[in-house]
């Protein structure tokens, strides 16, 4: 913890200091983010360093496996779809950004299989990515490609589901059509540190 509190210390004395009029402008108007990303939990992906991004600049929802459920409106505790309104509905950013990346525990688990009877919540929340999964494993294993081949495919699939998943609320899919929310699918690869984005034409993923 006292790595926490010394880059605490460091970032008090330069970042917030070199940018103190933007966090005073901040606090005063408040936040107007354009985009809101949505990101996996995974403590080697953050946004905000990759994308090199200052505060105010992005609305960032991170969860397991960057996973959007499909539009269920219940007396659920739906984080990830309060955090979604809140910034399509009250932000009213203009983009999405759904960021996969590689390696990532969440689909390990689902595609090795470990996200059994024994989590209270991470197996519930990965059946949103099964279909991908179930596709993932048919496709590379009756290539004869190894497990991890399944596992960065579906990865990626995390992505395409997401992206689907929040066309299925009203209020997207409305924007969406009027041309006023866009959406888009990017894919981080912590190994070679290259970006890569779903092409809506080819459905692959084009490196940036
Ligand atoms: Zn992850």
């Amino acid at each position: 913890m006292e790595n926490l509190m010394d880059g605490f210390r460091r970032f008090r004395e330069t970042y917030f200091e070199d940018h103190r009029r933007l966090f005073e402008a901040l606090a005063a108007k408040g936040q107007n983010p354009k985009v809101l990303l949505i990101g996996c939990c995974d403590s080697r992906v953050d946004p905000a360093i990759i994308f090199d991004a200052q505060p105010g600049e992005m609305f960032v929802l991170r969860n397991v496996a960057n996973l959007v459920p499909p539009y269920a409106p219940d007396q659920g505790h739906h984080g990830t779809s309060a955090a979604v309104e809140f910034a399509v509905c009250g932000l009213e950013v203009e983009h999405i950004v759904v960021l996969g990346h590689a390696r990532c525990g969440g689909v390990r688990a689902l595609i090795e299989g470990s996200t059994g009877a024994e989590t209270d919540f991470v197996s519930g929340w990965m059946h949103i990515a099964r279909s991908a999964r179930d596709r993932a494993l048919a496709l590379t294993l009756s290539a004869g490609q190894p497990i991890e081949a399944a596992r960065r495919m579906c990865e990626q699939e995390t992505v395409a589901i997401s992206l689907g998943n929040l066309m299925t609320f009203p209020w997207i899919r409305e924007k969406v059509e009027q041309g006023r929310l866009m959406l888009h699918g990017w894919f981080f690869d912590l190994d070679s540190g290259e970006l890569f984005r779903l092409d809506p034409i080819s459905n692959t993923f084009l490196a940036v």
